[in-house]
């Protein structure tokens, strides 16, 4: 398993990351013997987020006694100083420390800097100074801000989603980073849910100098990232074909499940309903075809297309279209007229 260097916060971790934002999902005795087995089978650098409700505590009660073991990010979502203080008090308590070792700007709109009179980067610093952060980072969705980040030479780490959807400019991303002396944090790395063949997305991961965190919250998933610190996976003739099929069906716009365009004004689960076409044909379908499912999916029509989930959707999706193209392809499959 190849060691990665975050760029210039000097940490080094194997290429095999814990995302904790599905562990919110978990029963918390559950989450704590997860995040417990997956440090003890090698993990050692593990994200979290004041957004994902108790996960912070989880990992507080999971590593109580054995801090200095890991290294332990986390996120404030803050447009204060103010906020981001509370937070970061809360993130602290949470996770029964005295310090994160990276603490990170969440899915910001703007790259904040000194003097942009948000008063931001300037609590992070002061943050810094104090000892309860050890470095600087920084989440982004749209490429447009991670490339102004990289540019800014503010930042220790950025985190940005990668995965083997990536485009050439994404890839250039990852570049630049690498030249700017930043890490890379790739989130979303089966983008969603939507990539089921583990063995290709850590082989593609592996060409790059980026840390790929897995959303995890089930022991066979564990299990499947855990073998690989035994036997890390090639990139091989037939992986590239998975990959390149997969880039032949989802390229483009589609929804990466996120949820940051939620609440929906009429209740429509978008996060779900926006991509189940993929969802459907990629994971067993007889749940997402049951009763409740299909209630669900008939809010659809409901649309008022007020458009304030396309404000707050990262990737600009034309969320109201693609609901609806969505909700035909559905109908299609139920009534018999589509082979899945
Ligand atoms: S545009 Fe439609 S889907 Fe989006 S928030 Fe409004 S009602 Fe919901
Ligand atoms: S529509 Fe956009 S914001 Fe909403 S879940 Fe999909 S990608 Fe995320």
């Amino acid at each position: 398993m190849r060691t990665i260097t975050l760029g210039r916060t000097g940490i080094q971790t194997p290429q095999n990351a814990f995302g904790a934002l599905p562990i919110q999902r978990v029963e918390r005795a559950e989450a704590v013997r997860l995040l417990r087995r997956a440090h003890e089978g090698g993990m050692t650098f593990f994200d979290t987020a004041r957004a994902y409700t108790d996960s912070e505590e989880k990992l507080g009660e999971a590593f109580a006694g054995i801090r200095d073991q890991v290294y332990i990010a986390s996120k404030s979502m803050s447009e204060m100083p103010e906020k981001f203080w509370n937070d970061l008090h809360t993130t602290l308590r949470n996770l029964r420390t005295d310090h994160v070792d990276l603490y990170q700007f969440h899915c910001v709109k703007q790259c904040y800097a000194p003097g942009d009179g948000t008063g931001l980067y300037e609590a992070m610093q002061e943050a810094k100074r104090q000892g309860k952060i050890l470095h600087i980072g920084i989440t982004a969705h749209k490429i447009g801000i991670a490339e102004e980040i990289v540019q800014s030479g503010l930042y220790e780490t950025l985190q940005f989603p990668f995965s083997y959807l990536a485009t050439d400019r994404d890839i250039a991303l990852v570049q630049a980073c690498a030249e700017a002396g930043m890490g890379f944090i790739a989130m979303k790395g089966l983008s969603g849910g939507l990539l089921n063949n583990a063995d290709a997305c850590m082989a593609f991961m592996s060409q790059y100098p980026v840390l790929p965190i897995w959303g995890i919250q089930r022991d066979s998933e564990l299990t499947e990232w855990l073998s690989f610190f035994e036997k890390e996976p090639q990139m091989t003739d037939a992986l590239r074909e998975v990959i390149e099929r997969d880039r032949g069906e989802l390229l483009g716009n589609f929804c990466r499940g996120c949820g940051y365009c939620s609440p929906c004004t009429v209740g429509i689960v978008i996060n779900q309903c926006a991509r189940m076409s993929q969802m459907i044909r990629r994971s067993p379908s007889a749940g997402w075809l049951s009763e409740a499912w299909q209630k669900e999916m008939e809010k659809i029509d409901r649309c008022v297309q007020c458009g304030a989930c396309i404000k707050r959707c990262p990737y600009e999706l034309p969320i109201p279209s693609l609901l609806k193209k969505n909700l035909e392809d559905y109908r299609a499959i139920l009534r018999g007229e589509v082979q899945i």
